[in-house]
């Protein structure tokens, strides 16, 4: 089957640790919170805040996060909670124009060692059409922001999964601390 280039995820070296979400590129193994290229940092609590910037106002874009987030909640041990951005917030979506085929990118210019206290969850709005296809990159990049690495074939590998496998749901609940 051909691979449809821009709908497959790749992380490429970015200026800030970036991990930049576009096309190809599946780890044998699956590995958690050990940075980027491939994974996020660890969430520094268990309570998830997440806030949109100022862009951030398209119905498709900010139903999806809302959906993914409660999807965090229900399918792990995390809770979640929308507020105003400021300085505390766990993961702040934005939209940003990204190179290349890149749709999706999670940064943590805010780290402490394994444990990232501030994420940024960037989208390329022009590139991420209809509300499933915002769902999974939201799932993606939420999930680096919890730690996840690409290798488990849920939202992490897929072009179209819109949630978190048993072995990532593990990975969230057990080796975050
Ligand atoms: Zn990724």
């Amino acid at each position: 089957m051909p691979i449809r280039i821009s709908t497959r995820w790749a992380c490429a070296a970015v200026p800030l640790l970036a991990i930049a979400f576009a096309f190809t590129a599946t780890a044998a193994a699956d590995y958690y919170a050990v940075g980027p290229p491939e994974a996020g940092w660890k969430p520094d609590n268990s309570n998830h805040t997440y806030c949109f910037g100022q862009e951030y106002t398209g119905n498709n874009m900010k139903d999806a996060a809302h959906a993914t987030m409660a999807g965090l909640q229900n399918q792990t041990t995390m809770t979640k909670e929308f507020r105003n951005c400021d300085s505390g917030i766990d993961a702040r979506f934005a939209l940003a124009n990204l190179p290349g085929s890149v749709i999706g990118q999670y940064t943590c210019p805010d780290r402490s060692g394994s444990y990232c206290l501030h994420a940024v969850l960037e989208y390329d709005s022009a590139a991420i059409v209809g509300y499933n296809k915002w769902l999974n990159v939201t799932c993606h990049e939420i999930g680096h922001s919890v730690g996840l690495f690409h290798g488990t074939s849920d939202c992490m590998t897929s072009g179209t999964e819109t949630s978190y496998g048993n072995h990532h749901q593990t990975h969230i609940n057990n080796d975050r601390f």
